[in-house]
């Protein structure tokens, strides 16, 4: 039998999930999964998240961090990894790397960071409560923004693994143009930087309708030799371990035979595939 993870779980602390830590890592044992990370989003400078509600704000952290340690006392049998989500801002790697440092020297050091780009500017892309705003953009642009910010974060050595990686298809935009070059200059800015990247399977229930990264993505990935991570991108208990199985059927089917698990105290697990 596969021993299932999932290496990104929100909690209600970010404004725009619902649930507790205690509720998230109760929902995993119930699945029977072999270890979770959660991976609150970490708080965004205020005119990123004017309306406070895409992310924890900073003065949670605290109570946070306490709640992931009380679950793992309660929950044994569950490997339970603190983790963070945090926003690539270019300019500010600065502001970012304090406050993972901070979070760090609160966890006993054992975090474990997901990096994302969710912005474009000030674009918040992915915002489904904006969504109109893709009226506004060029799709072919987006993407090459996009993936041009990837890059950089993926060079930035602040993240550990490279979480959604092609986020910027969410609502179905896809670029004229033939992305192959994008994707192959991505695996090899991961595989240079040593930085993961994460299989979500939550982009199987946005419009898009597929895992991220898709197929040609993470076959440029495995070539490359870009270890990966699995996450649902759980915004609810329920949605914790969401079609973990079949993000380890596409890795198998990639070629990868092995999934990274953080190390509860650093490090990583390989998880057969
Ligand atoms: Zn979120
Ligand atoms: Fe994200
Ligand atoms: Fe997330
Ligand atoms: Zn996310």
């Amino acid at each position: 039998m596969r021993e299932l993870i999932d290496c990104h779980i929100h909690t209600e602390r970010c404004g725009h999930a619902a649930g507790t830590v205690d509720e998230c890592a109760r929902s995993a044992v119930e699945q029977g999964l072999y270890g979770i990370a959660l991976t609150e989003h970490l708080a965004l400078p205020d005119e990123f998240d004017p309306d406070r509600n895409l992310s924890m704000p900073a003065r949670e952290l605290e109570a946070y961090l306490a709640e992931v340690q009380t679950a793992r006392a309660r929950y044994p049998d569950l490997k339970i990894v603190t983790g963070l989500e945090a926003d690539f801002l270019p300019g500010r790697e600065g502001q970012t790397a304090a406050a993972l440092e901070q979070a760090r020297a609160r966890s006993n050091g054992a975090t474990f960071v997901l990096g994302s780009v969710h912005f474009i500017g000030t674009w918040a892309f992915d915002d489904p409560s904006h969504v109109e705003a893709w009226d506004e953009h060029d799709a072919d642009e987006a993407w090459r923004e996009y993936f041009a910010l990837w890059i950089q974060a993926a060079e930035s050595g602040l993240f550990d693994v490279m979480a959604h990686p092609d986020l910027v298809k969410k609502f179905g935009h896809f670029p004229s143009f033939d992305p192959t070059q994008l994707y192959s200059e991505c695996a090899a800015a991961a595989a240079r930087a040593g930085v993961l990247a994460e299989v979500s399977t939550a982009g199987l229930r946005k419009p898009v309708g597929e895992l991220y990264p898709g197929k040609a993505l993470l076959g440029e990935f495995c070539r490359a030799g870009v270890r990966v991570t699995v996450g649902s991108d759980a915004h609810t208990p329920s949605e914790v371990g969401f079609m973990i199985d079949a993000a380890y059927d596409a890795l198998a089917a990639a070629g990868y035979e092995v999934v990274m698990f953080p190390g509860v105290t650093g490090g990583w697990e390989e998880i057969a595939l």
